[in-house]
């Protein structure tokens, strides 16, 4: 598609953020840019249109950024999955491990119904334990994962090995 091109070079690259050795990819240049974002929700947009998705969850914090868009293009309600303590009702919680830690996503418990259908979406995944937290919640509250949608994979950390299958969507990868 003649559009990722430009989303792929709408993304700054900052070396050794937010610790030596990182290569950071940031996505606030792509918001600086409407048409990249515009053709990156569009592109998501295209692919979900009449999937029956009923509900996209988003990820603490960038996928915040670009799961609303989604959902309202397609029609779906949205969910924010958080980090411990934010949400104010009751919440399931799942655990992940981190290089050093570990850390956690919470959702509303009655935020998603059993029979619901959903689409996770973040910015970025590198090794996966985000993703399959929030898979492991949607699950827990009886909905089914469709699809995990990002903007960028790190395809060198085999993120998509840790998703118990299921299909992970991105637009452009990285190394
Ligand atoms: P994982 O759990 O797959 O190892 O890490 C993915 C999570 O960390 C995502 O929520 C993502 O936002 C964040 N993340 C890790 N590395 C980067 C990066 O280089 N750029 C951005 N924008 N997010 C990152």
């Amino acid at each position: 598609d003649p559009r990722i091109e430009g989303i792929a070079s709408s993304i700054r690259v900052v070396p050794n953020f937010p610790k030596p050795g990182i290569m950071f990819q940031d996505i606030t240049t792509l918001l600086l840019d409407p048409k990249a974002f515009k053709n990156t929700v569009d592109l998501f947009v295209e692919r979900y249109t009449g999937k029956d998705i009923t509900v996209v969850a988003g990820i603490e914090a960038r996928g915040f950024i670009f799961g609303p868009p989604i959902a309202l293009a397609i029609g779906a309600k949205f969910i924010p999955l958080r980090k411990p303590r934010k949400l104010p009702g009751e919440v399931i919680s799942e655990e992940y491990v981190l290089e050093y830690g570990t850390d956690c996503l919470q959702m509303h418990i009655g935020a998603v119904q059993p029979g619901d259908r959903a689409l996770v979406v973040d910015d970025l995944i590198a090794t996966g334990g985000t993703l399959c937290a929030a898979i492991k919640l949607l699950e827990r509250a009886g909905a089914e994962v469709v699809e995990c949608a990002c903007v960028i994979e790190l395809p060198e950390l085999k993120g998509r090995e840790r998703l118990n299958g299921k299909p992970l969507y991105i637009l452009v990868e990285s190394r």
